[in-house]
Order: structure tokens, then sequence, then C-alpha cells
């Protein structure tokens, strides 16, 4: 296949914006899988603040990263539980950030009750979004299979969609004819 799927493009976003010495969120760590990326892509000198709402989440991701130790990554992570919206009280003062991701949905194989709620995630994106560091990118994998991740993708995309363009680029990619509402990435660059 030669058209980049949603997760090879959501990382082919994520390292147009974050580079060597960057700073990057990861919104919703579940399993670790961003987190990890991120931390690779940051580098020795660079910082990813990694929050999810659950503690099993948090646990999974630091286990991902310790069972990477040789490249001892998790010195450049900040593991919170917390919700993604008190993101902007964990960072440093003044700093600035490159590049976010969320995976919007429920931790797979948890608790499907835990799932991401349109009022929190467009809170922690207009948060996000007052730090961007110009062509700084955010993206928002979008799971719509279940009832909530419907609600979901219609409030987000009423916000997005109105974001104006003097101040933002933003992007709808999703396959269109797939069954089974595949998940799309929705991507916010700050413009410069
Ligand atoms: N990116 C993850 C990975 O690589 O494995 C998968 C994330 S999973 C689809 C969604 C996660 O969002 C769950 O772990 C859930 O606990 C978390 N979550 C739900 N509501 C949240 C909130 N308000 N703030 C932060 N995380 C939240």
């Amino acid at each position: 296949m030669n058209i980049d799927g949603v997760l090879p493009f959501t990382r082919f976003l994520l390292e147009k914006a974050v580079s060597d010495g960057g700073v990057a969120i990861d919104a919703t760590s579940g399993n670790g899988h961003d987190t990890l990326f991120l931390a690779k892509l940051v580098g020795p000198a660079g910082k990813v603040y990694s929050i999810d709402i659950q503690k099993a989440a948090i646990l999974a991701t630091k286990d991902r990263l310790l069972a990477a130790t040789k490249q001892n990554l998790a010195g450049r992570v900040q593991l919170i539980q917390d919700s993604h919206e008190q993101v902007l009280s964990y960072l440093e003062g003044g700093q600035t950030v490159n590049g976010a991701v969320f995976n919007l949905g429920y931790l797979p194989g948890s608790d499907k009750t835990i799932t991401t709620t349109p009022q929190s995630t467009i809170t922690a994106v207009k948060n996000i979004f007052s730090v961007l560091e110009p062509e700084g990118i955010i993206v928002l994998v979008v799971y719509h299979g279940h009832d909530e991740g419907k609600v979901e993708r219609d409030a987000l995309l009423e916000f997005v969609r109105k974001l104006p363009q003097e101040e933002a680029h933003v992007l709808e990619y999703r396959f269109t004819n797939q069954r089974n509402s595949p998940p799309f990435v929705i991507a916010v660059e700050k413009r410069a």
C-alpha cells in the first residue's frame, strides 16, 4: 500500500513538527506507543509530557519506556496521571510545545467507560494550541466506531472547522471507502 495509513501519517506529521531537543505532549498515553515514539524524536535534550487519566495507562507507558532501557528514554519523559486539559500546569514556566498527539477513545482491552470526552478534548486542544510554537502541530486520531466516539467526532469537527485560517492550518485525513467507521486524523498546525 503506497498511501499512508492513519498511524504512519500521524507519525509523519509528528516527525515534521518535533525534532531533537524539542518539547512534545502525548495527551492520551494509553499503552505508551506514541510516548515512546515522541521520546525518540525529542532526543536526550528534549522533553515529553505524557498524560492519561488512568493509572493503568501510566503504568503501561512506564513499562514500555523501561523496556527500551538501552536508549535511556524514561529520563526525558514526565508521566502524569491527570486529565489532559490540565497539562499546561505541568509544563515548566514559559515552555512552548512543538507537537502533541491525541489518540481518542478508550484504552484497548480496558474499561470502555473511561473514554475521552468532547469537553475535555476540546479544552485540551485549546490549551495546547495556546503554547504551541509556530509550525507546531497537534495531531488527533479520531475513533468513532462507538457511540461516544461519534459525539466526540462531531463536536471536534465543529470546533476545528471554525478555527480561523489566519491562525491555523486544519486538515482531515481519512479513507472514504472503508467499512465500519475507520479512524481518521485531524491535524492543527499553528501558522508561522
Ligand atoms: N496512544 C495510546 C497508545 O499508544 O497506546 C492509546 C490511547 S487510548 C486510545 C485512549 C486513552 O485516553 C486511554 O488510555 C484513556 O485512559 C485516555 N483518556 C481518556 N480520557 C482522558 C482525559 N480526559 N485525559 C487524558 N487521558 C484520557
